[in-house]
C-alpha cells in the first residue's frame, strides 16, 4: 500500500491523480489532500478518499470545512496555511508526495519532501526551475525518489535507459527532444497577438489544464520552463535540449543516441498516463486511457520553433546561461505577468517585456539555499509588479 500526500488535489493534475488512485483502491491510500480556496471540491475528494489530514488556505475556510466533514462524519483532521503544506510533505508515513500545486507557492512543500527523502512526483514545475541547485542537493543527499510528470520529461524519462545516471556520454545520449503543442497561437498572424484575451490564450487545442500552464503555453514561456526543468531533471546542458513544435502531441518528446536511434514516448494527450506512470514505476497500472489509434492519427507534423513568435523562449535561454538566481527571477516575472495577463492589466505581448525589465534589473546571486531562492523570487516579483504598475499608468 503506497500512502501519499497530494498537494493540490483540486487542480488538474491533483483531480487527474485521484482519477488513477480510484481505480487502484487496494494499492493506494491517501493520507493527506491540501488545496488552496475550492472547499466543495476539497469537501467532495474528503468524503471519497477519507484522507487523515486536509489542508486549505485560511483559517475560515479550514473551520467551515471542518464543521462540514463533522457533519458529513468524515473523521479528516483540517488544517490550514503554508506551514501545514510543508508538514503534509514531511509526514513520516507517507511515502509519495504528488506535488501538484501551481507555481512559487508549491516550493517549500515539494522541497520538504525531497528533503525527508520521500518518493516524489513534481508536476510542479516551477518549483525546479526557481530552486535547481537546491532541489537536486536536496534529492542527492536525502536519497529522495524524483519522477517527472510533466509529459515530456516522463516521456523523456521513460525512454533513458532504466539506469541512467546524469551521464550523457557514458549512456551513449547525444540529445533530449523536447516536443511542444506550440499552443493556440502557433498560426496567429503576430500583430494579432497584442489583441487576445485570456480566454483565447487558455484555450489549448490538446490538453485541459489550469489556466496559468494554458497562457504559459500559450506564450511558450512553457516549453522555456520545462527546457529548465530538463536541464535539472538529466543533468543536460541547454545546448543538447532541441524544441521541436509537434502540434498534435502525440509524441511526448525524444530521447536521440549518439548511434542514431531515436527513443520516444508516444501516447494520447492524457496526463493520467505519465501520472499512473510514476505512480506505479516500475510497474504498470492502468490509468483509463485510451489505446492510441495511429490510424486515427495518420500522420504526424513537425516544426521548428519561432523565437520571434515566442520571445520567451529566448529568455528561458538566457535565463539558464546567467544561472544561479537568474531562473528564479524568470519564474517570478512570469508569474507576476501571467496573473496581470489573466486579471486583464496587461495584454498578451507585454508578457515577456515584463520578464525583460525584470531580468535586465534583477542581480543574479548564487543560490545556496531556500532561503536565497524565496528572496530572489520576492526582489523580481516586486520589480514585475512595479512594471506593471507603470505599462497600467501608461
Ligand atoms: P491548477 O491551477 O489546475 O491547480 C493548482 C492547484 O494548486 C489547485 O489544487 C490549487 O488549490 C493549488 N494551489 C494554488 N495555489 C496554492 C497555494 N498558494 N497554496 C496551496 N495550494 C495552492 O494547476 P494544474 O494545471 O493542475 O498545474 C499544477 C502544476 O502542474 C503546475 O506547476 C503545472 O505547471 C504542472 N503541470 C500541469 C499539467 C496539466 O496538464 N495541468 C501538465 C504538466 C505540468
Ligand atoms: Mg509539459
Amino acid at each position: 500500500m503506497q500512502k501519499l500526500t497530494i498537494l493540490g488535489s483540486t487542480g488538474s493534475i491533483g483531480v487527474n491523480t485521484l482519477d488513477v488512485i480510484r481505480r487502484h483502491p487496494q494499492r493506494y491510500r491517501v493520507i493527506a489532500l491540501c488545496a488552496h480556496s475550492q472547499i466543495d471540491r476539497l469537501f467532495d475528494q474528503c468524503l471519497e478518499f477519507q484522507p487523515r489530514f486536509a489542508v486549505i488556505r485560511d483559517a475560515q475556510l479550514a473551520s467551515e470545512l471542518s464543521q462540514r466533514l463533522r457533519a458529513a462524519s468524515c473523521p479528516t483532521i483540517v488544517q490550514f496555511g503554508p506551514e501545514a503544506l510543508v508538514q503534509m510533505a514531511e509526514l513520516p508515513e507517507v511515502d509519495s508526495v504528488m506535488a501538484a500545486i501551481v507555481g512559487a507557492a508549491g516550493l517549500p512543500p515539494t522541497l520538504a519532501a525531497a528533503v525527508a527523502g520521500k518518493r516524489v512526483l513534481l508536476a510542479n514545475k516551477e518549483a525546479l526551475v526557481m530552486a535547481g541547485p537546491v532541489f537536486i542537493r536536496a534529492v542527492r543527499e536525502s536519497g529522495a525518489t524524483l519522477l517527472p510528470i510533466d509529459s515530456e520529461h516522463n516521456a523523456i524519462f521513460q525512454s533513458l535507459p532504466r539506469d541512467y545516471s546524469g551521464d550523457l556520454l557514458k549512456s551513449g545520449v547525444h540529445s533530449l527532444l523536447l516536443t511542444a503543442s506550440g499552443g493556440p497561437f502557433r498560426n496567429t498572424l503576430i500583430t494579432d497577438l497584442e489583441n487576445v484575451t485570456p480566454e483565447e490564450a487558455c484555450a489549448h487545442p490538446n490538453w485541459i489544464m489550469g489556466r496559468k500552464i494554458s497562457v504559459d503555453s500559450a506564450t511558450m514561456m512553457n516549453k522555456g520552463l520545462e527546457m529548465i526543468e530538463a536541464h535539472w531533471l538529466f543533468n543536460v546542458p541547454a545546448e543538447r535540449i532541441e524544441i521541436v513544435i509537434h502540434p498534435q502531441s502525440v509524441i511526448h518528446s525524444l530521447v536521440q543516441y549518439v548511434d542514431g536511434s531515436v527513443i520516444a514516448e508516444l501516447g494520447n494527450p492524457d496526463m493520467r498516463t505519465p501520472i499512473a506512470h510514476a505512480l506505479a514505476y516500475p510497474e504498470r497500472i492502468t490509468a483509463g486511457v485510451e489505446p492510441l489509434d495511429l490510424f486515427e492519427i495518420a500522420s504526424l507534423h513537425f516544426e521548428r520553433p519561432d523565437f520571434e513568435r515566442f520571445p520567451c523562449l529566448a529568455l528561458a535561454y538566457r535565463a539558464l546561461r546567467e544561472g544561479d538566481s537568474a531562473p528564479a527571477s524568470l519564474n517570478a516575472a512570469n508569474e507576476v505577468a501571467v496573473q496581470s495577463f489573466l486579471d486583464g492589466k496587461i495584454g498578451f505581448t507585454e508578457i515577456p517585456r515584463i520578464i525583460a525589465t525584470v531580468m535586465d534589473q534583477c542581480p543574479v546571486s548564487v543560490l545556496a539555499t531556500l532561503a536565497d531562492v524565496l528572496a530572489a523570487d520576492s526582489a523580481a516579483r516586486l520589480i514585475a509588479e512595479r512594471a506593471v504598475g507603470e505599462l497600467g499608468r501608461s
